[in-house]
């Protein structure tokens, strides 16, 4: 399934987040090391960041395979922000292959990340969502149910689908929320701030792996971890 991370932290610029590292997003998109569930992700991508002075996230998504993007990559190392989210999409079997089906998914004020697949039909419907993707119907379940309760709907969701797999990112430009319900996530927190990532894109021997069945939040003061079962 998809690979995606997030970053809170001193300004740093998108391209050292997404492009740099020896097995960043992009090389995730074509070689991930940990990915269980799909081979590549070339079914598109998303990058989500916050510039300074504007409360809502600006979003680049597209439907296309992230190294293809020649314009991304001419504009990545130009823009640097302190919250900055972004997923490369393997799409699940019988979803659309369409950009507004690319995280991240947005209410405007959160930016979301679903690393998984859900049976839509157990979800309750709720309004706005981006696509008929079982991603985005998620997201606007946890934007309806406001992101703070991203744990009780991830237990809730999970009860209902028994094979659901909900890795689910969340940013607001000040913290970040995720879980692990089925896949893989990895931290690594410096001076400069703290990584959330399905995956370690390099073999900094400060990551640490995130249990399944957690909730993750980060702020400017740490890391939090919870139990979820
Ligand atoms: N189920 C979602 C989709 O089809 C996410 C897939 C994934 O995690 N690879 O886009």
């Amino acid at each position: 399934m998809c690979r995606h991370l997030a970053w809170l932290g001193r300004p740093r610029s998108l391209a050292s987040l997404v492009l740099d590292p020896p097995s960043a997003l992009v090389v995730q998109s074509y070689a991930p090391r940990r990915q269980a569930h799909g081979t590549v992700n070339a079914d598109g991508w998303g990058v989500g960041w916050w510039a300074a002075d504007r409360p809502e996230p600006a979003r680049w998504r597209s439907a296309t395979p992230l190294w293809g993007s020649a314009s991304f990559a001419s504009v990545a190392p130009a823009v640097a922000s302190s919250c900055v989210l972004a997923a490369v999409r393997s799409a699940t079997m019988g979803m659309p292959i369409e950009e507004s089906a690319a995280a991240p998914f947005t209410d405007g004020r959160w930016l979301l990340s679903h690393n998984g697949r859900v049976d839509r039909t157990v979800l309750p419907a709720s309004p706005g969502a981006e696509s008929v993707c079982d991603s985005a119907q998620l997201a606007a379940l946890v934007f309806h149910r406001g992101v703070d309760s991203l744990g009780d709907v991830v237990r809730e969701v999970g009860a209902a689908d028994p094979a659901a797999r909900l890795n689910l990112l969340a940013a607001d430009g000040t913290r970040l929320l995720a879980t692990t319900w089925g896949d893989t996530l990895s931290v690594l927190s410096t001076d400069a701030g703290t990584v959330l990532a399905s995956e370690p894109y390099d073999d900094d021997a400060r990551w640490v792996d995130v249990p399944d069945r957690h909730l993750v939040s980060v702020t400017p003061d740490g890391v939090c971890l919870e139990d979820l079962q």
